[in-house]
């Protein structure tokens, strides 16, 4: 997002026509999917702890709802665009229907940054965005959840506007809400947790064992903490990993090529994954430019942080020992990057089938929340691992199979099954 130019929607688009093409699409299939089915903008006013009131711009796209509910998260960040959320609401689309679990794809947002403002401040938001919306979204319609700077605390205060306007209990309406008010155990873990069962699948087809290798990673947010959790179980080592730093209004890399310590730099993190400089420099980290995550010599590079990040500039600096790329963010790589690393031959597991662990553990979240039954943690685990490694695989025999690259074979297999799916129902 820093730079101007680049347009998430514009990639969405032009990575799906890629694809539309090879998958020999007709014409209002394809401008039926490279478009969303409806969005909504929308103004949230907010009084503000002074006693001022502040208008905020709140978003929603529904990208496409053939194949279930809209699904997907609702992100506060100060430079959130339309196409931002157009973007993400498609590769929502492409996600579930990769795992293949009964559900479209949708997107949230709303301009503002919540380091700035108290939490009375952004419940306010969270109810305001709910009070806009509450009619076109719901359990059978579309089903938010959290992401980018939204946490449990945020869906909560949501799902309590939205059953106050319903005046009913709907737990289903949202997911990623805390454990014991409606939420699963392993939600938080879930994206980065499925990070790295892609991860350990596509070292085990490469003949790797996880032990001998070494990470990168981009990022210190959930998705990042969880994926870096699982990693260092597996037996990797992180060597370098970056995070913002809302003050310097920059990211700085923290190194230290005996590995980190994930403990030791949660206990110097703020809440929004900003790392403490000077402590880490006490505990023997070097404090590096943000940028340099990329440049290092390492097996595993994981972008986990936001999109546009490996561009054409930035991927010239990725090291030849580089074998794997998991892309835990959304659209963390532009196109002509991923040209660049396609012809390099390195192996990507790509963003919507990379991360997409979040969204199927909220699928298991509804199927609990339906029941009124809760699993105990290590079922939840189990049956994610399960989705996702059937996931990876289908991908990747695929790509095997027809000589593919893996983000275009999760493509083909994503992309076929929506277009099916509007089909069947009749829609073209
Ligand atoms: N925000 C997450 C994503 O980008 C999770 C969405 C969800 O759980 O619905 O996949």
């Amino acid at each position: 997002m820093e730079d101007k130019k680049f347009n998430p929607f514009k990639m969405a688009q032009q990575q799906f026509d890629g694809v539309a093409e090879k998958l020999g699409l007709d014409e209002a299939t394809r401008e039926l999917l490279r478009n969303p089915l409806r969005e909504y903008h929308f103004s949230i006013p907010v009084k503000m702890d002074d006693g001022s009131v502040r208008v905020f711009r709140g978003f929603r796209v529904q990208h496409n709802d053939a194949r279930g509910p809209a699904k997907g998260g609702i992100r506060f960040h100060p430079q959130e665009t339309a196409d931002t959320v157009r973007a993400l609401a498609t590769w929502m689309t492409w996600k579930c229907a990769v795992v293949d679990i009964p559900l479209g794809g949708g997107k949230g947002g709303v301009i503002c940054d919540p380091h700035n403002l108290s939490m009375r401040e952004q419940e306010q938001i969270c109810r305001g965005w709910v009070r806009q919306i509450a009619r076109n979204v719901g359990p059978l319609s579309d089903v938010p959840a959290p992401d980018v700077m939204t946490t449990g605390q945020h869906m909560l205060w949501m799902l309590d506007e939205y059953e106050t306007i319903h005046g009913a209990k709907y737990p289903g309406f949202i997911t990623g809400k805390p454990v014991g008010m409606g939420g699963s155990l392993g939600r938080t873990q879930a994206t980065g947790y499925g990070v790295m069962f892609t991860v350990r699948e596509a070292l085990k087809q490469m003949n790797i064992d996880p032990k001998n290798t070494t990470a990168s990673v981009q990022g210190f947010g959930n998705v990042a903490q969880y994926a870096i959790e699982l990693y260092t179980k597996l037996g990797g080592k992180v060597i370098c990993v970056s995070s913002w730093d809302q003050k310097d209004q920059t990211s700085y890399a923290f190194k230290r090529d005996s590995g980190i310590d994930l403990q030791e730099l949660l206990s110097i993190t703020d809440k929004f994954g900003g790392i403490d400089k000077e402590k880490a420099t006490q505990k023997g980290y070097e404090v590096l430019p943000g940028k340099v995550w990329i440049e290092q010599e390492v097996d595993i590079l994981v972008p986990a942080a936001l999109e546009n990040q490996i561009t054409a500039e930035t991927v010239q600096k990725i090291n030849p020992k580089v074998k794997l790329i998991a892309e835990g963010a959304n659209g963390p790589t532009v196109p002509e990057a991923d040209a660049i690393i396609k012809e390099r031959g390195i192996f990507v597991i790509p963003d919507f089938l990379c991360n997409a662990g979040g969204v199927t553990c909220s699928y298991f979240e509804q199927v609990q929340c339906n029941m009124n039954y809760y699993w105990e943690l290590e079922e939840v685990l189990q049956k994610l691992d399960i989705k996702m490694t059937s996931a990876f695989l289908s991908v990747y025999e695929l790509a095997k199979k027809k000589n593919l690259y893996m983000r275009d074979a999760a493509y083909m297999i994503a992309i076929d099954r929506v277009a099916k799916a509007v089909k069947a129902r009749g829609w073209v």
